[in-house]
């Protein structure tokens, strides 16, 4: 019978969540859903000396930003699920809460002869390292080493006895199979080979915090798990060949799950991983939510600086994934039915901050206007107080063409609810010329007399006056253009006239013909 397929995300919470982190995140939502599967969330805390404070919370914070929801791992109120229920049947989902359940997986492969105790000391080692340094080597536990170090393989039995009983800075070894080729498929990357000699023989378990690494800890949570996927960044395709021996060495291979690997993010240019310095340097941000390191250091988020998610999320998708076809625009709702693993690129995919911009100006094109509006006034606050509504959206609906994020659009449209209080001087020089202060006079009578001021009767009546004089269409529609928002530039004049209304445009006019005169 198919299994029923189950994928989870496993970050570490070492920092905040990586762009990359998110796309991750995604592809195995996308691929859960896709499937009638489970995502679930896990958290890889076992590394004690790299966990920073705060860091859990924004990964699941920037999940539920993103509308990315774990089936399982996370409550409703976006807490880590710590006791077992029929709907979180694996809790605690942090490795460090289950921290009693690693070490009788390690010893299980201690006993079968798959791994090994290693008594040497951080001091050893480190004198180790140094002296293969001096020759311009690196020291590498591996089976050339393992044979002249202080471990169970070489030490009489009733000694590790001893030492495992009465020390506590043990650990245990995997005990890497000699010149073997590991034979994998990547769902990705397809079929590889590694001759197992280039491995490493990786510690799985500490004695002094009596914590597995992130090895042991991962391999048996996807088993116990049940993940029928593990889809993760490029950077864990060098432990695969570690990985797959583990499933065989605990006689898992049956319910092994298949690996994906998904490409890096690279910079702009294309050279190397995206990294916060490349964000900082070119100005976007390259997390999800703004993060505030101890150091009082600030990075930026997409939220904060005004993307929508659903623009996010949909640049990201595209980011080392195509649908095969030109379209670009794809809610989540609309991946979850395309999305496919065999169109993932093995290359990395490069970030564009442009498109990203592109995205959500796309996003904020498609939404509804009242919504619109709400982000405006979120936005705007006190700024707008005691306007009206009917304006306010009037206005948001004649600018939203020019905008690429509702946090550009008081900028944009500030003039609408203030009169200028000065006026561009190049402008003023360049439009408010003799022919203009002259005209000026029946242009404000024309307006002060229509009947009616909607956009078409005020553009044929200045069109009119204008052209019968013979006067400098130009000059005068810029001035006028000038007078009502200070600057010559902005949209089309008798679209604002019919916006402000006679008495709000006559005000302004006077204002500026006597500010400049
Ligand atoms: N804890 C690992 C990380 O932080 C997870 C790697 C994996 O998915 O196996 O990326």
């Amino acid at each position: 019978m198919e299994r029923k397929r189950r994928v989870r995300f496993a970050p570490s919470p070492t920092g905040p969540l990586h762009m990359g982190g998110v796309r991750t995140a995604l592809y195995n939502y996308l691929y859960a859903r896709q499937a009638g599967g489970d995502f679930v969330l896990r958290i890889e805390d076992t590394d004690s000396q790299r966990f920073v404070p705060g860091a859990e919370e924004y990964i699941i914070e920037a999940l539920r930003w993103c509308g990315i929801y774990p089936d399982e791992g996370v409550d409703e109120n976006g807490k880590v699920v710590e006791t077992p229920s029929e709907k979180h049947p694996h809790a605690p989902y942090r490795q460090s809460q289950r921290r009693g359940i690693y070490r009788q997986y390690a010893e299980q492969l201690v006993k079968a002869g798959y791994a090994y105790y290693a008594f040497d000391t951080p001091e050893e080692l480190a004198a180790l390292r140094a002296e293969a340094e001096s020759r311009k080597e690196t020291f590498i536990y591996n089976w050339k080493t393992r044979g002249n170090m202080r471990n169970s393989l070489t030490l009489p039995e009733d000694e590790v006895a001893r030492l495992v009983a009465e020390d506590t800075g043990w650990t245990i070894r995997f005990k890497i199979p000699e010149n073997r080729t590991v034979v994998m498929e990547d769902l990705i990357r397809g079929h590889i080979e590694v001759n197992s000699n280039t491995l490493d023989d990786k510690v799985l378990w500490k004695r002094v915090d009596e914590l597995p690494t992130y090895h042991l800890a991962n391999i048996v949570d996807d088993h116990l798990m049940e993940i029928t996927e593990v889809i993760r960044g490029e950077e864990w395709l060098p432990s695969l060949p570690l990985h797959y021996l583990l499933y065989e060495a605990f006689g898992w291979t049956d319910t092994q799950p298949r690996f994906a690997h998904l490409s890096l993010l690279l910079k702009p240019d294309g050279k190397g991983k995206l990294s916060k310095r490349d964000g900082d340097r070119l100005g976007f941000p390259v997390f999800p939510l703004k993060w505030v390191n101890a150091e009082g250091e600030v990075s930026r988020g997409y939220r904060e600086d005004g993307y929508y998610p659903e623009a996010f999320i949909n640049m990201l998708a595209l980011l080392g994934w195509n649908p095969g076809n030109d379209r670009e625009l794809f809610t989540v709702e609309e991946l979850v039915p395309v999305f496919n693993l065999d169109r993932v690129i093995k290359s990395g995919a490069r970030f564009n901050a442009d498109k990203a911009k592109w995205f959500n100006q796309e996003y904020l094109r498609m939404r509804p206007l009242p919504q619109l509006v709400e982000d405006f006034k979120a936005c705007a606050g006190e700024k707008l107080k005691g306007c009206d509504d009917g304006y306010i959206s009037a206005v948001v609906e004649l600018m939203r063409e020019r905008a690429h994020f509702v946090t550009e659009m008081w900028n944009l449209t500030s003039f609408f609810f203030e009169a200028p209080e000065s006026y561009d001087e190049a402008s003023v020089v360049k439009f408010w010329n003799e022919d203009a202060k002259a005209a000026m006079p029946q242009v404000r009578s024309l307006l002060a007399d229509l009947a009616s001021f909607d956009k078409e009767t005020i553009e044929n009546s200045l069109h009119e006056l204008i052209t019968s004089n013979q006067w400098p269409m130009g000059k005068v529609m810029n001035s006028l253009r000038l007078f009502l928002v200070g600057v010559s530039k902005g949209p089309g004049v008798a679209d604002m006239m019919a916006l402000f209304g006679k008495d709000e445009t006559l005000r302004r006019i006077d204002s500026a013909v006597s500010k400049l005169s």
